[in-house]
């Protein structure tokens, strides 16, 4: 199927506007055209905000039942043209279109689940009688929308990521300002278009495309704005919490997760859920399995039936249903990628599968024997590439998987009950999966991490706490 595009527009203030000035949109996999969108100026972010301003006083005065609709009519929307948003999804960053059907069908899903949370943002009654002097006061808190929120999306999952902000904005009354990543705006704009078609009203939804470092200070910095709602990378979340203000934040940054491996597992569902781990979205996502801990008594085994997986993985064309694994969103990050692999090499690092490089896609790769001076030990590699070790015992892997900055999920296989219990009390992580690698997510859960893995927590039920702040009522009554 051909999708034929020809300049997109982005939503400011529920009008479709044009820009001179654009930003070419490619797919990464043959550097090919595949549509422009325009490069908002200061100028448009000031205008954006105005308009969200009127936006969320709008979102306000919407009732429960109205935004529910409206959500549900969004999923609809998608769900009547869910290829099409696969394709998109495939086309404009580095899925197979098998990862993006799991993507357009996993959106459809959070929307649906905001709908459904949009029922019960509930407060409480409170006592106020617990106090002495509070005799006579009958009271309760309810929850309010913040007002405007800046969210502010990655390119590894250009529809659901952006709908995981959206859904639960909606759902709580507030207007939403989405600047998504430059290198894939097209899916947020699809996005935006569905809730144009389920009657959401202009000004409370905006997608403005235009490049970080150009309008986002403009956006994190405004006065106007109540919550900053960043996915991305540590650097620029780190840039936008310094510079943010009193605002509050929810940053999901990366991570470069570890799997723990017991000699009690079941090795054949360890080897296949952490290749899958691994290369889902060529490595391009913020759960995927970077360090392997493996019991020294099992490591020859894992290691051996680890690469014979690796290396069956199909890797090319994205539209092919054969395909495993498609390019890097860039030929720039394969190279930053390839740097990372040929560092941990020349200090010693043995490359047991992989590490070869043609354009921006880059092959499977397994290092063993990975010094802990490398870069790759460390940081966030966001790229197919693991790293395999030999661990003594439990102790020796949560030390290890411990060892870094960052936090996010964690995965572990064994039978045994008390290990299980040992590692979900001692890894530094916002989620630990027992029998399924690090990458295993539903929406509907608390989603985010520790250390320098992030603030706060997504997952619908849980942004809409963010996304919510309470008011107290107090009634004093006449003494009876
Ligand atoms: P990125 O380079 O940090 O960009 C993320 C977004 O921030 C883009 O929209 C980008 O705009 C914008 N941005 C960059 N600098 C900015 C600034 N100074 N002010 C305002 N906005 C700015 O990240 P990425 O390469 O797209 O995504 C990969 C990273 O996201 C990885 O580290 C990954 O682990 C993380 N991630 C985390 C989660 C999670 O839930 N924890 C999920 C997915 C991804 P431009 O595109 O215009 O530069």
């Amino acid at each position: 199927m051909t999708v034929i595009l020809k300049g997109q527009k982005m939503l400011i203030g529920g009008k479709w506007i044009g820009r001179h000035e654009v930003i070419e949109v490619r797919d990464p996999q043959d550097n090919s055209l595949l549509d422009t969108v325009p490069a908002a100026t200061k100028e448009d972010m000031l205008h954006c905000i105005e308009e969200a301003k009127e936006g969320a006083k709008i979102a306000a005065a919407m009732s429960v039942h109205e935004r529910i609709k409206v959500i549900n009519g969004a999923a609809d929307y998608i769900e009547e043209n869910q290829e099409k948003y696969a394709l998109i999804i495939s086309k404009e960053g580095s899925k197979t279109i098998r990862e993006a059907r799991k993507e357009a069908a996993r959106c459809i899903q959070t929307l649906r689940i905001s709908a459904e949370e949009a029922r019960r943002i509930n407060g409480e009654t409170l006592s106020f009688d617990q106090m002495s002097g509070g005799e006579n006061r009958v009271g309760y808190y309810y929850r309010f929308p913040i007002g405007i929120i800046a969210a502010i999306t990655p390119f590894n999952d250009p529809l659901n990521l952006v709908a995981h902000k959206v859904g639960p904005a909606i759902a709580t009354g507030n207007a939403i300002i989405v600047k998504p990543a430059t290198v894939t705006p097209l899916s947020a704009l699809l996005l935006a278009e569905a809730f144009s078609h389920a009657g959401l009203p202009p000004k409370v939804l905006s997608v403005i495309t235009g490049h970080g470092r150009e309008i986002g200070d403009v956006l994190v910095t405004h006065p106007a704005i109540r919550m900053i709602s960043f996915t991305g990378g540590l650097e620029a979340g780190e840039e936008i919490v310094r510079k943010a203000g009193l605002k509050k934040i929810s940053m999901e940054l990366g991570s470069n997760s570890p799997v723990i491996v017991l000699e009690d597992a079941d090795l054949k569902d360890a080897v296949e859920s952490s290749v899958s781990g691994s290369f889902w979205a060529a490595g391009q996502n913020c759960l995927g399995v970077q360090r392997i801990y493996i019991q020294e008594s099992i490591m020859e085994q894992f290691q051996k039936d680890f690469i014979l997986r690796t290396e069956q993985y199909c890797v090319g064309d994205k539209q092919s249903l054969e395909t495993d694994m498609g390019p890097l969103i860039t030929e720039k990050e394969a190279i930053r990628v390839e740097k990372m692999v040929d560092e941990a090499i020349a200090k010693g690092a043995k490359l047991l599968t992989g590490g070869e490089r043609n354009g921006a896609f880059y092959s499977p790769t397994v290092l063993t024997n990975v010094p802990d001076s490398s870069r790759i030990a460390k940081e966030e590699i966001f790229g197919p590439v693991v790293l395999l070790y030999p661990v003594e015992d439990l102790n020796d892997a949560i030390a290890k998987s411990n060892s870094v900055d960052y936090g996010l999920q964690a995965g572990i296989f064994t039978k045994n009950i008390d290990a299980a219990h040992q590692a979900i009390d001692q890894l530094d992580v916002g989620g630990i999966m027992i029998n399924d690698s690090s990458d295993y997510r539903i929406d509907a859960m608390p989603f985010g991490g520790v250390k320098k893995s992030g603030l706060g927590r997504e997952g619908i039920k849980f942004a809409i706490q963010e996304m919510t702040e309470p008011k107290v009522v107090c009634f004093k009554l006449s003494a009876r």
